[in-house]
């Protein structure tokens, strides 16, 4: 284009085009619902614009928030256009191009680890998707505040950028000319694309149209003349077949009806079949969430987190639809993941939660911090409020009460899916056991092989089947546990309001779980009589803790004694002191008190003064300050001595944590 400033893209941004431009990723597709998902990007920020700023909107065509897709074969070309905020110049030439985004680097190095393609989105790089197809992009852009501009580039380390004088007044919006590779032609046809819309894009809320053609057959009158011609023609049949050709303009072909009585049935009207071009609706743009729950599939929710989380692959592990009444009302989903994401704890306190903010169905912010605390931030979901008000600014809407009520509401709600998670998984574990002691029984007592019919066999698939729902059910909260039991554990730190419900939530191995978690109430049931004290200790592995002295004579005395190794738990321990009215004792600290027997009492004492010139002797010899104190204790049955903490000090982990962190 004459007079446009070419300029190279910013270095890595080219490097990461280069790869794109000549992967030979498999699933090209994934560029439809990229550009789809910032056109409604670009629509969600002009109608939030417009809430405080009516014009912004414009009128007429402006006005309607649409998508709109269509097909130029001619060219190998197809177009996307959103009636979006629009990119001004310098937007246009910093989004795309010269700016690399904090995400660039990060998807570089994951694709060279052989890292998926299709998670390009999460990146906030996926526009260059655009080059898996495409050879050439020209992107014209109109902004409220600036003139119509285009951007174009190969992909060949450069774009060039230029007033758009020539090309069709767009008014506000983007469009997007996507030329297609010749690897690529399967794009021009409509029933890809359609398709394409429906799988990837089907919670867009906002109409996406697809110009499309069709061809119709009409029936309609014949002239006069044209009977009489057609009149004069009828003999000849190759007479016939010329007119055809001649009747059809451009678009139209003409049939003649096949005339089987020709006195009788002299032709009216003719058939004429037309191609006709219309916009038509790809989405049904119905927002999930303000259907009733009841009327949500398990698979639309599955495919409403893939949506919302920008993650083909994952299937959440629950979720929770619901609608709070009251003062403050609205609707709200929300998803656990089923895998945490890997950076899930880095920078703990300066992520924001991965909810999606919006008022009356008008998208706000997905990156409201108020919605949600920290420790839920591995959260996916959404909120729709009835209640807040919407012509203020999102300043104003951060300060709001209402928001305070709804985060609450919120907390509470993810406790409970957690919960009922926890409760299906133990249930599904309780049926499983069951299950297989009846599976044993029944083996023993049935007939071999041979004499099994077919009817028997169809019921041990379908039992079988069963099973494998059971087990999958019953490890679901383990999985959970594994992914995001560290935030269940900040929560027990940060939010001492919900302390009780989530104490229901802590699982940890223990002297008598084996390979099973344990949780409080479990232990606590299994306690024996006369105790008092939840018992406990912390150390860096179970391997560790299992062995140590602190625990021997507690096992061999029967009691049960948790085992905390993540360097999480010793902070936990610090905030929580009891769990219904039992308190937790660590048993490496010195205060540990066991129910005794009678007798012992004096023993120790007595034992106590034979040793106290060795325990004088054995102070002094470490040194001044090396420990606070040498006692006889009777914590230990086969391992002669041991360094514990204080009551009031420290634990020995605490101290190595402490040594390291950086928190
Ligand atoms: P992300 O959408 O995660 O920000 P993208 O690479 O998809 O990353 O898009 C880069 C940026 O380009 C967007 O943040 C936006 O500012 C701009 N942009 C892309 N497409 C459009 C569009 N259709 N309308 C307005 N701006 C757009
Ligand atoms: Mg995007």
């Amino acid at each position: 284009r004459a007079g446009a400033e070419t300029r190279p893209f910013q270095a890595e941004v080219s490097r990461m085009m280069d790869i794109i431009i000549h992967s030979l990723y498999s699933n090209k597709d994934i560029f439809l619902r990229e550009l789809i998902s910032n056109a409604a990007d670009a629509l969600d920020k002009i109608r939030f614009l417009s809430l405080t700023d009516k014009k912004q909107l414009g009128e007429g065509e402006d006005a309607k928030l649409e998508i709109r897709l269509s097909i130029d074969k001619d060219k190998k070309m197809i177009s996307l256009r959103d009636r979006g905020v629009g990119m001004t110049k310098e937007e246009l030439v910093n989004n795309l191009g010269t700016i690399a985004k904090s995400g660039t680097s990060a998807f570089l190095e994951q694709m060279q680890k052989g890292g998926d393609l299709n998670l390009i989105g999460q990146f906030g790089v996926g526009f260059y998707s655009v080059y898996l197809v495409a050879d050439y992009v020209e992107v014209v852009t109109k902004h409220n505040d600036d003139k119509q501009y285009v951007w174009e580039s190969k992909a060949d380390g450069s774009f060039a950028v230029s007033e758009d004088t020539q090309g069709e007044r767009l008014g506000r919006g983007t469009q997007i000319n996507i030329y297609l590779k010749e690897s690529a032609q399967e794009y021009l046809q409509e029933d890809k694309l359609r398709d394409l819309v429906q799988r990837y894009s089907e919670f867009i809320n906002f109409p996406i149209l697809m110009l499309t053609t069709r061809t119709e057959e009409k029936e309609v009158p014949i002239e006069e003349e044209e009977k009489q011609a057609e009149e004069a023609a009828k003999p000849d049949d190759e007479k016939e077949e010329g007119k055809k050709a001649e009747e059809a303009k451009e678009g139209e072909t003409v049939e003649v009806e096949d005339e089987e009585d020709e006195e009788e049935k002299k032709p009216k009207t003719k058939k004429v079949t037309e191609t006709i071009t219309e916009w038509k609706a790809l989405n049904d743009n119905q927002a999930l969430w303000l259907r009733p729950p009841g009327n949500v599939s398990d698979e639309e929710y599955s495919k409403f987190y893939k949506a919302l989380s920008k993650s083909e692959w994952d299937t959440p592990l629950a979720h929770s639809h619901f609608k709070a009444e009251g003062d403050v009302e609205f609707k709200a989903v929300l998803f656990v993941p089923g895998y945490a994401p890997p950076d899930l704890y880095d920078n703990y306190y300066a992520k924001k939660p991965s909810m999606k903010l919006y008022v009356r169905r008008v998208f706000i912010s997905d990156s409201f911090e108020e919605l949600l605390p920290k420790w839920l931030s591995f959260l996916v979901g959404l909120v729709d409020s009835d209640t807040m008000p919407l012509n203020v600014s999102r300043e104003m809407l951060q300060l709001h009460e209402g928001l305070k009520v709804i985060r609450k509401k919120l907390v509470r709600k993810a406790i409970d899916m957690i919960k009922k998670l926890a409760d299906g998984s133990a249930k599904a574990a309780e049926e499983l056991e069951a299950a297989q002691k009846e599976a044993g029984e029944e083996e023993a007592a049935t007939k071999k092989d041979e004499e099994k019919g077919e009817a028997d066999k169809a019921q041990e698939e379908e039992k079988a089947k069963q099973k494998k729902e059971l087990e999958d059910k019953a490890g679901q909260f383990k999985k959970f546990w594994g992914s995001f039991g560290k935030s269940v554990k900040m929560g027990l730190i940060e939010d001492p309001g919900n302390r009780r419900r989530l104490l229901q939530l802590l699982r940890f191995h223990s002297s008598k779980s084996a390979d099973k978690l344990t949780s409080l109430s479990e232990y606590v049931g299994r306690m024996k009589e006369g105790q008092k004290h939840i018992y406990y200790l912390v150390g860096t592995s179970r391997e560790e803790v299992e062995k140590s002295p602190f625990v021997e004579s507690l096992v061999e005395k029967g009691y049960e004694v948790l085992y905390m190794t993540d360097p999480l738990d010793e902070y936990v321990m610090q905030n929580v002191h009891e769990y219904e009215d039992r308190e937790f004792a660590n048993v490496s600290k010195e205060d540990l008190k066991l129910a005794e027997d009678k007798g012992s009492k004096k023993r120790e004492k007595a034992l106590k003064e034979e040793f106290k010139p060795l325990a004088k002797w054995w102070k002094e010899a470490l040194g001044a300050g090396a420990v606070e104190s040498v006692k006889v204790s009777r914590r230990l049955s086969a391992t002669p001595c041991v360094v514990v903490a204080s009551k009031y000090g420290w634990s020995a982990t605490m101290e190595r944590i402490a040594r390291t962190q950086t928190l």
